[in-house]
């Protein structure tokens, strides 16, 4: 863990109890837990969506291990944790990765992300899973030159493709999506997919194939086989059919080869590590640094097992250690949801 010398001046900074870095359902569940506790949290994630895991790898599958719901695909659990800690008014910043993370010498906490927002914290709740989601990355040479010029692995802002020739590549829901999306914002607009079946929703399917049936869109199966331009903006792309080699002209491609799952910056921030995971204790939850508390798939212990439902039980347990940082000195009282007025009320149920 180092430390910096000045906090900085807040301006444009964002102050508050806790950070919470992932926004799966163990994340999310956090925000119940520190709600409860009175304590107000801000959840940051590398993804558009909160979910974690359970929304963007396995959507439509059912979970049968979730107490008390028998049968919950990952989408539906997510959607209900969403539904469950919204009294607590938590604000989520999504699309963005917590790039450093830095103890200031009042042992509070400042979190940056690769979007430039800036946080201070009395408390980080590492709920960050397997890990950063990272594009796969096309086996391209010299693809990393037009990365973030004329390379993109996401669309942070639909605008900046208005006007421009844009090749898709994929075959799966964002691809689809993305297609359908750019398509009237785009001067023109190409999907490659390597094969004539795709992976996506069918609805997505179907209108992809319409909007080519009218020649709104072209498309295309086979694969890139190069890139063309002056080594930072794109000229056109080499691509591959099975009638043979066509040199298309294009400004952008959006390449959605799927994600895998890599440790990322949490290696950098000084955070005693076991093989990739974040040694904790059972009692409180809490990481070799004060304050910062690893919960879900990132954390080891012995016995641990990777399901929600032990995320869950962590996420309660590191709520009472945290309390004591957020309000040093004062007397946690356990309580009962059930019977506490002054928790139902924070639940907004009284
Ligand atoms: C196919 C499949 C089926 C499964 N079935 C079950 C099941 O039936 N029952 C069960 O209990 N479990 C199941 N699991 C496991 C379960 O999904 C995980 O245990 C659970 O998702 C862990 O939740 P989490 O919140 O700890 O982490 P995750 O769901 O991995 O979420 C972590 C989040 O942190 C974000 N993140 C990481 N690093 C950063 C960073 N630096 N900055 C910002 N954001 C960051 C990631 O983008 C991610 O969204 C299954 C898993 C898979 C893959």
């Amino acid at each position: 863990m180092s430390f910096i010398p000045q906090a900085g001046q807040p301006g444009g900074i964002i102050e508050t109890d806790a950070v919470i870095i992932g926004g799966g359902p163990v994340g999310l569940f956090a925000v119940f837990e520190l709600g409860l506790v009175d304590i107000k949290a801000h959840v940051i994630d590398i993804l558009d969506k909160a979910g974690g895991q359970c929304a963007e790898l396995y959507p439509d599958k059912p979970i049968y291990d979730i107490p008390g719901l028998p049968i919950v695909t990952g989408q539906e659990i997510t959607d209900r944790l969403m539904e469950q800690i919204k009294p607590f008014g938590a604000t989520f910043h999504l699309g963005q990765q917590v790039a450093e993370l830095t103890r200031l010498p009042d042992e509070r906490f400042r979190l940056k992300t690769d979007g430039g927002k800036e946080f201070i914290a009395k408390v980080v709740v590492i709920a960050a899973g397997g890990g950063s989601f990272t594009p796969k990355r096309p086996p391209l040479a010299g693809i990393e030159a037009y990365e973030g010029t004329s390379v993109f692995y996401a669309v942070r802002r639909m605008e900046s493709f208005r006007g421009k020739s844009v090749l898709i590549v994929g075959g799966g829901d964002s691809a689809l999506d993305w297609t359908l999306n750019l398509q009237p914002v785009a001067k023109s607009l190409t999907l490659l997919h390597r094969r004539d079946e795709f992976r996506g929703a069918p609805h997505s399917v179907e209108k992809m194939r319409a909007l080519a049936a009218e020649g709104k869109i072209r498309l295309l199966i086979g694969q890139v086989a190069g890139l063309h331009g002056d080594g930072s903006r794109l000229e056109a792309v080499t691509i591959k059919t099975k009638d043979g080699e066509e040199r298309l002209p294009v400004e952008v491609m959006l390449a959605f080869f799927g994600l895998t799952m890599k440790l990322g910056p949490v290696a950098d921030w000084g955070i005693a590590l076991d093989a990739n995971l974040i040694p904790v204790d059972t009692a409180k939850f809490e990481t070799s640094e004060k304050g910062i508390f690893a919960i879900g798939d990132i954390n080891s212990y012995p016995g641990k097992l990777k399901l929600i439902l032990c995320g869950f039980h962590e996420a309660a347990l590191m709520a009472q250690q945290a309390y004591k940082y957020v309000y040093p000195g004062k007397k946690l009282l356990f309580q009962y949801t059930t019977s506490s007025s002054s928790l139902q009320k924070k639940l907004g149920v009284s």
